[in-house]
């Protein structure tokens, strides 16, 4: 998609289930499922979407997914259906994984970060050999010393590598990653959970990584379980989508399932109405 002078590709990594009702934390099952239908398992699909924002300066990837280093049980746990080759993870819009510069990483959750390494002849080395990979220094400094809730979803080898191949900047705090593509720090998943903005010819636009991983996050207080500070995601989540509104910004999810890319509304009664795109990925 042409937004000002970037092109906007969104990749989509896999798809995988999650509980439905760790997704949707204090929110009543007979509400959520009515937006997200669940499994036998209780489970609610979900897929990670990567987006690509080629800028004249360079191409950001942001996030890299779950990856492939799943064992045949994991993969059945999370229903994990993995979409492309990670040594081409750029194929279906005709680019190679050496063409990304900079990768970001909203945080080093493994549904986020898995794909940031590959094996190869028994080494774990970055996907995206010429990147430059971006987190916040606080999420990474906290992945080591996370408590027994927030532990299970780091694996420091989805990540230590990249420090040992040199190809790591830290980030502490809101920054430019390459004119107009920045990181704001939002805390609320995790602490110092970022999200991505970019801006071109007077378009704006926002990927929310896990602070509204779908459209059925929405609603401000529909925050997820797994968050670190529900409170804070929803503080976040009602002054940001209000800008969002306001300026018309354009909208990416990382977990939505359907359409991940839009504009959200705010409607006669003061809520927030997605606006989903025509196209789903929109290449
Ligand atoms: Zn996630």
């Amino acid at each position: 998609m042409q937004f000002g002078q970037f092109q906007l590709h969104i990749i989509r990594e896999c798809t995988f289930k999650l509980d439905g009702g760790a997704m949707f934390g204090v929110v009543p099952k007979p509400l959520w499922e009515k937006v997200s239908p669940a499994d036998d398992l209780n489970r609610v699909s979900l897929a990670c979407n990567l987006l690509l924002i080629e800028t004249p300066a360079g191409r950001v990837l942001v996030e890299t997914g779950m990856g492939n280093r799943w064992s045949e049980k994991e993969r059945e746990r999370y229903e994990l259906r993995s979409l492309l080759d990670h040594e081409r993870v750029l194929d279906s819009i005709g680019l190679s994984n050496s063409d990304v510069d900079a990768v970001v990483i909203s945080h080093l959750h493994f549904d986020h970060v898995g794909g940031a390494v590959i094996e190869q002849n028994g080494k774990l080395i970055p996907t995206f050999p010429r990147a430059k990979y971006y987190a916040q220094k606080g999420e990474w400094d906290f992945s080591f010393k996370a408590n027994a809730r927030a532990r299970a979803s780091y694996r420091a080898d989805d990540y230590r590598p990249l420090e040992e191949a040199g190809v790591l900047c830290l980030v502490d705090g809101d920054a430019e990653i390459l004119p107009g593509v920045s990181v704001k720090v939002t805390g609320g998943h995790t602490s110092h959970h970022q999200v991505v903005c970019f801006e071109s010819a007077g378009e704006k636009g926002i990927y929310f990584a896990d602070i509204i991983p779908t459209a059925s996050h929405l609603t401000p207080p529909w925050v997820m379980g797994y968050d670190h500070y529900p409170l804070a995601s929803c503080d976040y989540k009602s002054e940001c989508l209000a800008r969002a509104a306001n300026e018309n910004w354009l909208i990416v999810f990382d977990h939505e399932i359907a359409t991940p890319w839009g504009h959200v509304k705010m409607n006669q009664a003061g809520k927030f109405e997605w606006q989903a795109l025509n196209s789903e990925f929109g290449n």
